[in-house]
């Protein structure tokens, strides 16, 4: 049977499951490979820490100021996927038009799903590049607090992304905490007291400590909630808000690629 081969099998591996998949575009199969003489990750001493935030509005905020926005591409393929949709709505279903519409849909979803994975690689290689400890909110609590369609989409996207984080961490031997999400973002990052604010209140405001971003708080106490449970001390880890002013600025970072290019409509 012809196939495309994008990768020759490795000599020495024994190959011991093989998934046939059929998708919108094509049959795809998959074999994995097992070599037990392949070692396992040394697992790496903590030397950077971080405390990372999700949310709707940015992809995530770290607690070293750093925000990752989501990808303008990925809204622009949402928006021509549902406008496809739509248009499918339209035709009489089972008839030929609504067949070829059918499969035009599906393989926009799979486009809209394949550059959603590239770009949670993108960022999970360049935080895992850049530290030994990450801390992320565990989202199967933090969901129940939110409205239900805030939750489907942050659950579908967050869930993905700690997938491949966890697995990108491992191969390199780092580590990847889930802490107890919980008032992490009314609590006040540097004395602790209760701040409360709804959600679309941007700025966390302490009587006692002063303003900044409520997302860079909420990475701040995600880290140190992490910090703790580990036993780690809180200074020394990357903490530098410690023990100088909390940084106010926030720096974006966009994680280009000539990969993810947006879709044409
Ligand atoms: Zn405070």
């Amino acid at each position: 049977m012809p196939v495309v081969l994008h990768r020759p099998l490795p000599e020495g591996f024994v190959p011991k499951t093989c998934t046939v998949v059929r998708k919108a575009d094509g049959w795809y199969v998959c074999i994995t490979l097992e070599d037990k003489s392949v070692p396992l990750p040394e697992p790496v001493p903590v030397k950077r820490a971080v405390g990372i935030d999700v949310g709707l509005d940015r992809f995530l905020t770290t607690s070293d100021g750093e925000v990752v926005p989501i990808p303008r591409y990925y809204r622009q393929a949402q928006k021509h996927l549902a406008r496809q949709q739509r248009q499918l709505s339209r035709k009489v279903k089972g008839s030929a038009n609504w067949k070829r519409q059918a499969t035009k849909v599906a393989c926009l979803q799979l486009h809209v799903a394949r550059q959603r994975k590239a770009f949670h690689y993108q960022v999970a290689h360049w935080l895992v590049g850049q530290y030994d400890l990450l801390v992320v909110e565990d989202l199967n609590v933090r969901g129940l607090a939110r409205t239900r369609l805030a939750k489907s989409i942050l659950d579908a996207a967050w869930g993905q992304f700690l997938d491949i984080l966890t697995a990108v961490a491992v191969k390199r031997g780092k580590q990847v905490l889930r802490v107890d999400p919980p008032g992490t973002s009314q609590n006040c990052c540097v004395c602790e007291e209760r701040v409360p604010k709804t959600l679309s209140e941007r700025v966390h405001d302490c009587p006692r400590c002063g303003s900044w971003d409520r997302d860079l708080n909420a990475a701040i106490e995600i880290l140190k909630r992490g910090l703790r449970a580990v036993g780690l001390p809180l200074s020394g880890c990357g903490g530098s808000w410690f023990t100088s002013p909390l940084k106010q600025q926030l720096r974006e970072v966009i994680l280009g690629s000539s990969r993810l290019q947006p879709v044409r409509a």
